[in-house]
């Protein structure tokens, strides 16, 4: 396992957002977290990603994470695309970028522009322009660019087909089949149960904060009762 979480909860004062939840990511592979709104979802993201106070346990590759700050646990290999996307619309396209890269020193920072720019030609024709001239879907795609500067192992995905049309709801699952394809690790958490499915190979399914079902993802599909009883039927 990539990443291992055990027995994890997060509380807001008396609201328990995630209880005793445990999950783990293997090596090179795509796991999502499933899960009505309120269910717990992105509290459990940004406690992995040690953005949010957690009890538990928290391993990546092999070490124990739980009591890093978020900066020692990006420089390890860890990123997050938050809900919402989160870029910053006054800075440049290349600035939002460059703000991933900011925990590294090393001199491969202009490369990897380049190579995000070659994923994302729509970003690049704009490099110099506000993130406030991008479209939603542009915005979520450089919300991934800029994780990706980072040069994580493993991704923190939040709903990253939030609020997208179609056409880029099916970039966007392309695009973290590639990443994926390439040696990226994937926690993706997602409304869009049916491609989630599809995409991830382990799925967890979480209820008022509670992990109700852990299974790989093709029982889970075969699951009706599951299906219809926590994810709305979708
Ligand atoms: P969504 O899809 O709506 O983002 P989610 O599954 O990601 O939902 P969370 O956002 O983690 O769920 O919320 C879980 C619970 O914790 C909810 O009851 C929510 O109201 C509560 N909660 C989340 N953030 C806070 C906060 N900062 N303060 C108090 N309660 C919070």
């Amino acid at each position: 396992m990539l990443l291992e979480v055990a027995n994890l909860c997060v509380s807001y004062g008396a609201v328990t957002a995630v209880s005793g939840v445990s999950l783990g990511v293997r090596e090179g592979s795509i796991a999502t977290v499933l899960g009505a709104n309120g269910a717990g979802k992105s509290s459990l993201l940004r406690a992995i990603m040690g953005l949010t106070p957690a009890t538990g346990e928290v391993r990546f590759a092999g070490e124990a994470i739980s009591r890093w700050p978020a900066a020692r646990r990006v420089a390890a290999g860890i990123a997050m695309v938050p809900e919402g996307r989160r870029i910053l619309v006054s800075l440049t396209v290349e600035e939002n970028l460059l703000m991933g890269a900011y925990p590294r020193h090393d001199r491969q920072i202009a490369a990897d522009l380049d190579n995000i720019y070659d994923l994302f030609p729509n970003l690049a024709r704009r490099r110099h322009a506000p993130g406030s001239v991008l479209s939603g879907g542009e915005q979520q795609m450089l919300a991934i660019g800029r994780a990706m500067m980072a040069r994580p192992k493993l991704l923190l995905m939040d709903e990253p087909s939030l609020g997208l049309s179609p056409l880029f709801v099916r970039e966007v699952f392309q695009l973290i089949r590639r990443m994926n394809a390439d040696g990226l690790s994937i926690l993706l958490v997602e409304q869009n149960t049916r491609l989630a499915l599809q995409t991830a190979a382990d799925g967890y399914v979480l209820r008022l904060g509670a992990c109700v079902a852990a299974a790989d993802t093709a029982t889970l599909a075969r699951s009706d009762d599951l299906m219809h009883a926590y994810l709305g039927g979708a």
